[in-house]
């Protein structure tokens, strides 16, 4: 299969280029002026932008359906208040709340994503279904007990359906000692990498410190958490010891500024991270703490925050953000030849409108991204080589209108049970 993009400006290498891209089969095989080629469809691009599709570094999918449903509330309360409708779900109510998030990912030109939930046997079936790059955590994912299956049988359904495993833990405060303790042995037995809600909230600090006189890195630090292949969620309250430790082990860290500030947790410092050496990645986080997947409202918010805070207009500048957002995210979820356009790279591609009037003038495309671009402007999303989103159309592996049946449906049987499993 062969995909010719013509006449297109192109994001590659972090400089904007004019040309053309073939696509053969999952792989970008052509960059530069227009070749004559034998192609099953040719896309005018009109000079439009192509770029890398997002990698969305840390989210909770199935937490879709519940969007709305619990805000306004600091994380703890938020937590105690979600958890009854979370495990009222069933695994097919989790099956279709993960391809509406699928859904939103395509149409906003998210291409990857990091999945941190339980019961992953019908998230694993929705990515697979839908074509969607994602790593899949296993391990200990949530405050209270959804059913856990062992380790070893969520790691043979994740690789079964083709995608890779990342051995998660909820959280310092989430997760019992043994039990941290029990997903790192086996993340070392099995050469995994790992990841855990880290630092997100003042509490969770003072409770750990109090706790363990140490604070959360400090802590993992010490259980050998970061021995392995390491990406930490939050880090909204980290010191400069605490930043030292993580630059000491290459501990990559993903930042939900959406999600951090609607929960009144705070502001990351990712200008202090990035000084440090840090590499950084961005996520939206969960749907009923965000409240929506949107990578642009991501990216606007990690380039001027700490501008605000530091009273710095200089620092973290639109093409960093672009970067965390695409190629270093990809890095810090392991996927190789994903994250820019370059051949020989996977065709994890999105087209993006720039004829409406807030992305005009083109003075600078890679600003307008940060500033000024919305998620609606993305015409066409491309992952492995397959289309799956063009002009309002999904190729996602179930039909859209059926997707959302079946939300509304989950949303007034959760209703209905008031967030009680019992
Ligand atoms: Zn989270």
């Amino acid at each position: 299969m062969k995909i010719y993009f013509k006449n297109a400006k192109i994001l590659s290498q972090g400089t904007i280029i004019e040309g053309d891209v073939l696509v053969e089969n999952d792989r970008i095989a052509y960059i530069g002026k227009p070749i004559s080629v034998d192609a099953d469809r040719v896309v005018d691009v009109a000079e439009n932008l192509l770029m890398s599709g997002f990698t969305n570094a840390h989210c909770h999918t199935p937490s879709t359906v519940l969007r709305g449903i619990s805000d306004d509330k600091p994380l703890e309360e938020w937590l105690d208040e979600i958890i009854p409708y979370e495990t009222s779900m069933t695994e097919e109510d989790i099956y279709w709340s993960t391809m509406l998030g699928i859904a939103e990912y395509v149409s906003g030109g998210i291409t990857s994503v990091e999945e941190n939930y339980g019961n992953i046997k019908p998230i694993a079936q929705a990515y697979k279904k839908s074509g969607m790059r994602a790593r899949v955590s296993i391990g200990l994912p949530n405050v209270n007990a959804l059913e856990i299956l062992p380790f070893e049988t969520q790691f043979s359904i994740v690789q079964d359906a083709g995608l890779s495993a990342v051995c998660y833990a909820h959280s310092v405060y989430g997760t019992s000692e043994e039990n941290l303790d029990k997903l790192t042995t086996f993340s070392h037995k099995n050469n995994l990498p790992v990841s855990i809600h880290m630092s997100e909230t003042l509490k969770e600090v003072g409770d750990c410190t109090v706790k363990f006189d140490k604070t959360p890195p400090e802590l993992l630090e010490e259980i050998g958490f970061f021995d392995r292949d390491c990406i930490v969620y939050h880090c909204v309250h980290c010191d400069k010891d605490d930043i030292q430790i993580l630059a000491n082990y290459d501990v990559g860290v993903i930042t939900c500024p959406s999600s951090n500030l609607k929960l009144g947790s705070g502001i990351a410092p990712i200008y202090a991270l990035q000084n440090a050496g840090i590499k950084i990645g961005i996520g939206t986080d969960g749907a009923y703490s965000n409240n929506s997947y949107d990578m642009f409202k991501e990216m606007f918010l990690v380039a001027t925050l700490n501008k605000a805070t530091l009273n710095r207009a200089d620092i973290i500048p639109a093409l960093d953000v672009v970067y965390m957002a695409t190629k270093n995210g990809a890095e810090l979820l392991g996927f190789e030849n994903v994250g820019d356009i370059a051949v020989g790279n996977f065709a994890d591609l999105i087209l993006i409108d720039l004829s409406k009037p807030h992305n005009q003038p083109n003075n600078d495309i890679i600003s307008n991204l940060v500033y000024a671009t919305k998620s609606s402007d993305v015409y066409l999303t491309m992952i492995n080589g397959k289309i799956v989103y063009e002009n309002g159309k999904y190729f996602i592996g179930e039909e859209i209108s059926e997707i959302y049946l079946k939300n509304q449906e989950i949303r007034v049987k959760i209703k209905e049970l008031g967030g009680k499993n019992e």
